[in-house]
């Protein structure tokens, strides 16, 4: 609808970030738009409404929506960091990237069995989100679900990462 179709206009396209040849979007116009961010927020969490006890946004720009969305339906947030930044991780995980590899942690407040929604800027190929899958359940939680705003088809991203609700796709 028109909302959605607003909030996909506020992408930022970069050609050649980080590295040439990758055309990098960012989400930071619609995140500060106010319209925008409260209808991506609403979007994100439709599917899995009343599903989840808790959020867990996926460093950086998932911490933010992460934020927003715990705000709109009265859930906590996890927040799931890169490796390194945490002074007690209580869990840790490791995942491959296109050269080399990256690792993410998070602090160790969720309860047993408290069923956690993923939630992420961009889906690219899934590795990232894979990963969070993992650590939530090493955390001793579920996973209810993940939400992306972009999902980058011919990634193959949603092969590795799993069931996703992706509300754009380019
Ligand atoms: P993946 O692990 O799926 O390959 O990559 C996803 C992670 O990299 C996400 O945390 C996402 O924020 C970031 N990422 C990959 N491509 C882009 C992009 O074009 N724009 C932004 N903002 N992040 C990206």
């Amino acid at each position: 609808e028109a909302e959605m179709a607003y909030a996909e206009s506020l992408f930022a396209l970069t050609p050649d970030f980080p590295e040439p040849g990758v055309l990098f979007r960012d989400i930071s116009p619609m995140l500060a738009d106010p319209k925008a961010l409260r209808t991506t927020a609403e979007a994100l969490i439709h599917p899995f409404s009343g599903q989840f006890d808790i959020i867990a946004g996926i460093e950086a720009r998932g911490f933010v929506l992460a934020g927003v969305m715990a705000g709109v339906c009265g859930s906590g947030v996890l927040p799931v960091r890169k490796a390194g930044k945490l002074p007690d991780p209580a869990g840790y995980v490791e995942y491959a990237l296109e050269y080399g590899t990256a690792a993410i942690e998070a602090p160790g407040v969720l309860k047993p069995g408290q069923r956690v929604l993923l939630v992420d800027d961009v889906l690219a190929t899934g590795g990232t989100l894979a990963a969070s899958r993992t650590l939530v359940q090493q955390l001793g939680a579920e996973v209810a679900g993940a939400a992306v705003v972009l999902e980058l088809e011919g990634l193959g991203g949603r092969e590795v990462a799993g069931e996703v609700h992706a509300l754009f796709n380019a």
